[in-house]
């Protein structure tokens, strides 16, 4: 049976301090003690329940923390200021000065620009693979690997990565699978595939209004507890917090996540099948057609379907660029990075969201610069929304 993460999600019940049914929000940065014993037990970590500082933790943080343990079925959840604020802070508890990282090689701009070039000040080395082929993950991994990287599906390319046999490389290794499921919350349930550790960052489809930037760490107590260590924890020594105040507006948010995944994934593959036959090349995880069909329709949840994203390559980036200009004046959506929002947002990631990526390695990779993503919206009429769209297609000459 497939992990039921929404069904934990509405069997939470948290009410506010007046019997509210939202919980109260924690406004305050400090926290007082009755005791001066209760204090220092606090700082060494060994009081639960006790609040001590907000960069510590806070009411509001654990409600959303507890929210994304029970989406993810994990024992427990970090909340960040931002999903980069989760990426780095897992790699540096992770990693020591010298160690390695076995890594997908198509992953999110930031993230591969902070392995690339940020970790080289920790002599830290990244071998960057094709994470779908298993032998190149096996052959890169060293006495130093530390851990294996990637997003369950990967940005931009849509490429899906079978969870379940790289969580079998990982435990024959000793080693941790951290998996960004940033693009697949509730279609792909990594911790139940053995991840063991579950990266998002918030600011996409999981709070899905586009308002905020905030991250999250699923995982272990031990590890993440391990995080908020105030000798040793880099959650709380690099500082990445979430404010109280934004952590309730999520949790308010992510009550509607199923029926917004459904509805994104709903018309992402309607989309996605009629430029298929209309001759686009189109990426779209529900696709028969797409490399990974087989390994997504393994491992999802079906009822939340192949997902919001897809791509479409126009052949040229002038061509690229003209199309999301015009689709933008048909208020088709907006030229605009990130993704789940209710509206469709599109770019073109060879410029923008991995143009960290150096050229080269972006056509090795297959990331052409005629590639469109597109994070399909909540349209209530996505026919309509078909039609203006093949009618740009066609003004453009691309069909
Ligand atoms: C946006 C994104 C991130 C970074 O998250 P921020 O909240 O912007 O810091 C990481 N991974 C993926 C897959 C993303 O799409």
């Amino acid at each position: 049976m497939k992990y039921k993460g929404a069904d934990h999600l509405q069997d939470l019940q948290y009410f506010g301090e007046y019997g509210g049914v939202n919980p109260s929000i924690s406004d305050s940065s400090t926290y007082t003690f009755l005791s001066a014993k209760t204090m220092f037990d606090t700082f060494e970590g060994n009081t639960e329940g006790c609040y001590l500082y907000s960069r510590h933790s806070s009411p509001s943080n654990l409600y959303l923390g507890e929210a994304l343990a029970a989406l993810e079925g994990t024992e427990t959840a970090n909340v960040t200021g931002s999903g980069m604020g989760a990426i780095t802070s897992v790699i540096l508890q992770l990693c020591d000065a010298g160690d390695h990282i076995v890594s997908s090689r198509t992953i999110y701009g930031g993230t591969y620009a902070f392995m690339k070039n940020f970790l080289k000040k920790f002599d830290i080395r990244i071998s960057f693979v094709d994470t779908t082929n298993i032998e190149s993950v096996t052959e890169a991994i060293t006495s130093k690997t530390k851990l294996i990287y990637c997003e369950s599906v990967s940005n931009p390319l849509l490429e899906i990565t079978d969870i379940a046999q790289m969580s079998n490389i990982a435990k024959r290794n000793g080693i941790p699978l951290v998996v960004d499921n940033t693009f697949s919350p509730l279609s792909i349930s990594p911790a139940k595939l053995g991840a063991d550790i579950v990266i998002h960052s918030l600011t996409k489809f999981i709070n899905g209004t586009s308002d905020c930037v905030a991250g999250a760490i699923c995982g272990t107590k031990e590890f993440c507890l391990s995080l908020k260590d105030v000798n040793s924890g880099a959650g709380m020594l690099l500082g990445s917090t979430l404010d109280s105040l934004r952590a309730s507006s999520i949790l308010k948010n992510m009550r509607t996540l199923h029926i917004r995944m459904q509805k994104h994934s709903e018309n992402a593959l309607f989309l996605a099948q009629k430029f298929d036959k209309d001759g686009l090349k189109v990426v779209y995880p529900g696709l028969s057609s797409h490399k990974d069909h087989r390994v997504m329709t393994q491992q999802f949840n079906p009822e939340y379907g192949y997902g919001g994203l897809l791509t479409i390559d126009v052949g040229s980036l002038d061509k690229a660029n003209a199309l999301m200009e015009l689709m933008q004046e048909k208020n088709l959506g907006y030229l605009a990075v990130s993704l789940g929002f209710y509206k469709t947002l599109f770019s073109a990631p060879g410029s923008s969201t991995s143009s960290e990526i150096p050229m080269e390695e972006q056509l090795e990779m297959g990331l052409s610069n005629g590639l469109i993503r597109f994070s399909i919206g909540l349209d209530s009429n996505i026919e309509r929304t078909y039609n203006t769209m093949k009618s740009c297609l066609q003004e453009l000459n691309i069909i």
